[in-house]
């Protein structure tokens, strides 16, 4: 198979008319792979976006094609999927207001264009959901904020819409499911592509802790930095060992590492209510 794309966490093979999105162990934090690789990352990752895909499957058709006929070395952490021509837009929602949504809100009153509020704080709820989209950047480069009327330039004013209003369903019927389940969703990114017979199709993966943020619901307080649900341990260890967040990071210790996959494990069985095996 050829190898199309090696991204920080996984890698994109092409097989014929399909994909195969293969996710790696590696684990990135302030956008630094560290040297250390967290066990079953990937399997716990591909078996959750796999069961986001079902659950969203009303809403919108998905890329997947099979989670089981993918190459042996990969079993368990790779799906076959349709290979699509990819909307070039990030469609993120968000329903609280952090990262760079905030430093932008605070900048200028507005997220990609949505005017918000006066004195949103790190954190904050939103009014209501808004879709925040951005440029997709090549390699390398940082993902830029654009207004919804710059989406209607690039790809029409029909697709815009889609686009808006898929990204929006997709994320209120995650963040609603995963609030009975005691996680909060403040931000997520999804990516739609259009498959051979001219169907938008959502891609790539969908909802997991790489592409949304989760938070701990009983640990909710605006107004300071959020727990975050997997990361935050190793973050902690890192730059409470004066790690200054520049490439290469450190070794992680077995301990910081099996505490870390012990989060992803939670986030899965609390999700997806199935016990991990
Ligand atoms: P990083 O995650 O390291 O910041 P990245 O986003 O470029 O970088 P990946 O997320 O690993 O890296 O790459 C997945 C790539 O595959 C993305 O460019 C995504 O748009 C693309 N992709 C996902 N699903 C499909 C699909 N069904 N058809 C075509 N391309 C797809
Ligand atoms: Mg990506």
């Amino acid at each position: 198979m050829e190898l199309l794309h090696s991204g920080k966490v996984r890698d994109v093979y092409a097989d014929g008319d399909d994909l195969i999105l293969v996710a790696s162990d590696r684990i990135s934090i302030y956008d630094v792979v560290l040297p250390t690789p967290v066990p079953d990352k990937g399997r716990l990752l591909t078996a959750l976006s796999l069961w986001w895909f079902e659950q969203l499957a009303d809403l919108v058709p998905n890329h997947v094609v099979s989670a089981t006929d993918v190459p042996a070395e990969f079993a368990g952490r790779a799906i076959r999927c349709r290979r699509l021509e990819m909307v070039p837009v990030e469609c993120v929602a968000r329903g609280y207001l952090t990262g760079g949504g905030l430093a932008e809100y605070e900048r200028t009153g507005a997220v990609s264009g949505v005017r918000l509020p006066r004195g949103l704080v790190e954190a904050s709820i939103l009014p209501e959901p808004i879709f925040t989209p951005s440029t997709k950047a090549p390699k390398g480069e940082h993902d830029e904020p654009i207004s919804y009327e710059q989406v209607v330039d690039k790809v029409g004013a029909e697709t815009a819409a889609r686009l808006r209003q898929i990204t929006l369903d997709i994320y209120c019927r995650g963040a609603e499911l995963a609030a009975d389940r005691g996680i909060l969703v403040a931000d997520t990114k999804i990516e739609l592509g259009w498959a051979a017979d001219g169907t938008l199709v959502l891609g790539d993966e969908v909802l997991t802790s790489d592409s949304s943020r989760f938070w701990p619901a009983e640990s909710y307080q605006p107004g300071r930095a959020q727990f975050s649900y997997d990361k935050q341990y190793v973050r902690d260890w890192a730059t409470g060992g004066g790690w200054d967040k520049r490439p290469p990071a450190p070794e992680v210790p077995a301990e910081v590492i099996e505490a870390t996959r012990a989060r992803y494990v939670e986030v899965y069985e609390k999700l997806t209510g199935r016990t991990w095996s």
